[in-house]
């Protein structure tokens, strides 16, 4: 793999103004990886797919809301108002958003990184929120590291070699932390952080010198809310981002 600064995003949930911000406050970087999740929620859906096609050497997964809004997922393994903002997201997607979409699969395995929606297990449905979950992903984990999505929070675990247990890693934001093997890392959320934090969320990745940057940015939430609402979407999708929840 080339030596080069990687930026890392996923759950971006149809939020182009998150998504601006992110590009913004990230910099210059030599690839993309996304996780997943471009769209549902959010009332960007094709704005925020055209940005992510636009990025420099990409990698993108799909995510649960992004196969849902293709019809292979039944809305019924959503909540209520998933579910309506699912339903919303397939009535407003291109052609061209569709195709796109479709191509996409939801884990890849690139020496010494694996990337997956949900978790290597269940590349798409499992969240990975405590050390249970990410030990049972140690088990079967192929590479040294493993970039994740879908629980909407920026937290990571090591477990070091000759163990059976991994242990979480502190992740300050601005702070890059050297990658030890193994990890299993999660850049958090741009479009509909889950942390309490209302800021979007993501990650710089350094694959020479092997670090890993968590960074949050603030963008105008009631912008956001305001198409929220325009568009016809849940009033809770709006209420939410503003709590970070
Ligand atoms: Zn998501």
């Amino acid at each position: 793999m080339p030596a080069m600064r990687v930026l890392v995003v996923s759950d971006i949930h149809a939020n182009l103004t998150a998504l601006t911000a992110v590009l913004q406050d990230a910099g210059t970087f030599d690839a993309a990886w996304c996780l997943g999740d471009l769209v549902g929620y959010g009332p960007d859906p094709n704005e925020c797919i055209d940005r992510i096609r636009q990025l420099p050497s990409l990698t993108c997964l799909i995510g649960n809301h992004d196969m849902a809004a293709l019809g292979s997922i039944p809305l019924h393994r959503f909540n209520a108002d998933a579910s309506s903002s699912v339903a919303w997201t397939r009535d407003h997607l291109t052609e061209d958003s569709r195709a796109y979409l479709a191509g996409l699969k939801a884990k890849l395995i690139m020496p010494p990184f694996t990337l997956a929606h949900g978790s290597p297990r269940q590349e798409v449905w499992e969240y990975v929120l405590d050390h249970h979950g990410a030990d049972r992903n140690f088990d079967i984990l192929e590479t040294d590291y493993c970039l994740i999505g879908h629980s909407h929070l920026p937290i990571g675990f090591v477990r070091f070699p000759g163990e059976s247990y991994c242990l979480p890693v502190q992740l300050p934001e601005n702070v890059a932390l050297s990658l030890t093997p193994r990890m299993i890392l999660n850049p958090g959320s741009v479009g509909q952080p889950r942390d309490l934090d209302p800021r979007a969320s993501y990650a710089l990745l350094d694959t020479q010198t092997l670090t890993w940057e968590p960074r949050r940015v603030a963008y105008a939430i009631t912008d956001v809310q305001q198409r929220i609402l325009t568009a016809g979407l849940p009033e809770r999708q709006a209420i939410r981002l503003l709590g970070g929840w």
